[in-house]
This record gives structure tokens, C-alpha cells and sequence, in this order.
């Protein structure tokens, strides 16, 4: 076996973690599949042997998760998904990526239909009834996207008005909080199932904005060069967390081992920098995982 790279860091994190690395099998793009010893029933033993996992993550998002011609989705978060799966002793193109759009999360993962979930996901306890959250691993504020040569929108304050409609995507914490702001929901809050539709229905004049977190908006900005901006600051905070079954506490733990891992050796800040960091947000320094 030819020792590359990847396959000394798995090593190396295998012994970290006080596991075994049993063998490399090294495969042409996605890293090396490695048999390692988890504790025998746990997640990451059936994943392990499987060598096949399914991760939800978004399609429609620049920057985070997006799928174009290469017909595989990329991104921040998907990156964040990689990592994970190289802990696993899993190759990345093992992975088969499932599109969980803002409502369907807690569902998929509830009903099986994905191992984890990294989506742009803010952790909340509305959600933590249903599921259970690895991270954050990274802290976005909600914001509002307008064309660029709109003035007249500076802030959520817009809509009280009552004569501007904004739209965002059914099941996100945005189109929550939003609520708060609009006089009129019923006429003026406008809802899809994902933020490419939101973005056509400004460009058709359906809506005169955009609101999700500050940077799912900024990679379509960055995107569409001249063609959008910002309409101010950000208004809430969203931690972005690794959605879980709620009962697999030792799945959440390995994943925040991972994270915190992945924080000192420098990948995490790499993915940031391969994909929506090259769109003008900010990083920031790496945010605490809460064990709860
Ligand atoms: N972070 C927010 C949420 O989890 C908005 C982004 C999204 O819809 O994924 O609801």
C-alpha cells in the first residue's frame, strides 16, 4: 500500500481517537476507506462497515451547497460533510448527497432517508424536539436581498409599510422571523421550497426582496456580479448545526470530536476558503460545538 496523505491523517486521527485502523484502500478521488474499530452497535460502526452514507445538504445554494454542471452539490457545507465521512474511514465519493430543502430536514432524518444533515441548518429548540444538533460550526445572520439599485429597502423595517413583499423559504427560520416585520403576512410574505425560486420571482418583480441568512444571499451576489446587494445588517443570529438523530448521543459526540479536530488542523478554515469564503463573508473564529 502507498502511504498517501490521506491515508497518514487517517491514521493518525484513528489513533487520536484511541481507535484501530485496520487497513487502507485507497480509491481515485475520494480519499481512503479505512476499517476502523467504533464501538460495536454505534452509528459510526454501521456506517463504518457499510462504507456508504447518505448526507443531506442543500442544491440551490452558491457557496454552501450547490449543484450545477458537475452534477455533484458543492460548497461549504458540503465540504464540512466531507470531513465527517473521512472520519468515518468512508471515501468522500461514497457519499450519496440527498436534497433536504428547509422543510423536509427533521422529517428526513426522523424517517431515515439520511445519515446526517449539513444545510444551512440553524440549531433551535423547536427543532431540538424533533432532532438533535452536532455544532455550530459556524454562525450566519439573517439579511435581505434586493437588486442593486434599490433604494428604498434598507432593512426589515421596510415592510411594515405594508406595500413591499419580500419572499423566503417555507420551513427556514427567516421566513419565521420575518413575520415580525411584515404588516401584511398573507400579502406580502411570499413562500417557495427553495431560494433559487425566491431569486426568479425577484427577477420577474413577483417580490421586491429576498430574506434568508447573510450568506446564502451573498453567494447570489456573488453570483450574479452588479445584479443584487444587500440591504443592510444583519437582524438574528443563526449557529449552523450537523443534524442528527435526537437519541445518538455518541454520533454527536464523534461529530464534534471531528469538528473541534478539523478546527486545529486547519481543514475547516481551508473549506471555508475553497468555497464561500472566495464570496466576501466572514469566517470568524470557530464557535464553541455545545455538548448538551
Ligand atoms: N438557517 C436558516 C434555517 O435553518 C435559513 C437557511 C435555510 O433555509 O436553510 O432555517
Amino acid at each position: 500500500m502507498r502511504f498517501t496523505r490521506a491515508a497518514v491523517v487517517a491514521t493518525a486521527a484513528a489513533l487520536t481517537l484511541g481507535l484501530t485502523a485496520c487497513g487502507g484502500d485507497k480509491t481515485e478521488s475520494g480519499g481512503t476507506g479505512t476499517a476502523k474499530s467504533f464501538a460495536a452497535g454505534s452509528t459510526m460502526e454501521k456506517l463504518n462497515k457499510a462504507q456508504a452514507i447518505k448526507v443531506g445538504t442543500k442544491f440551490d445554494q452558491p457557496g454552501f451547497g450547490l449543484k450545477g454542471l458537475s452534477g455533484k452539490p458543492e460548497g461549504f457545507d458540503v465540504e464540512v460533510a466531507k470531513i465527517i465521512v473521512k472520519e468515518l474511514g468512508i471515501p468522500t465519493d461514497k457519499i450519496e448527497f440527498v436534497e433536504t430543502t428547509s422543510k423536509i430536514r427533521e422529517d428526513a432524518i426522523v424517517n431515515n432517508n439520511v445519515d446526517f444533515i449539513v444545510a444551512t441548518y440553524t440549531i433551535n429548540d423547536k427543532r431540538k424536539e424533533r432532532i438533535a444538533f452536532a455544532g455550530p460550526y459556524y454562525e450566519a445572520g439573517q439579511n435581505i436581498l434586493v437588486k442593486a439599485d434599490d433604494a428604498t429597502i434598507t432593512g426589515p423595517d421596510a415592510f411594515k409599510a405594508g406595500d413591499k413583499k419580500v419572499c423566503s423559504v417555507t420551513g427556514s427560520t427567516p421566513a419565521e422571523n420575518i413575520k415580525t416585520y411584515v404588516k401584511d403576512v398573507a400579502t406580502q410574505l411570499v413562500l417557495f421550497d427553495t431560494y433559487d425560486k425566491c431569486i426568479s420571482a425577484l427577477d420577474g418583480g413577483q417580490v421586491n426582496a429576498v430574506t434568508t441568512d447573510n450568506v446564502i444571499l451573498l453567494g447570489y451576489v456573488a453570483k450574479n456580479e452588479g445584479k443584487y446587494k444587500l440591504a443592510g445588517d444583519n437582524f438574528t443570529k443563526e449557529p449552523y448545526g450537523i443534524g442528527v438523530k435526537i437519541d445518538d448521543k455518541d454520533f454527536r459526540s464523534f461529530i464534534n470530536d471531528t469538528l473541534e479536530k478539523a478546527y486545529k488542523d486547519g481543514s475547516w478554515k481551508k473549506a471555508w476558503d475553497d468555497t464561500a469564503g472566495k464570496f466576501g463573508a466572514e469566517l470568524g473564529s470557530a464557535p464553541a460545538v455545545n455538548r448538551y
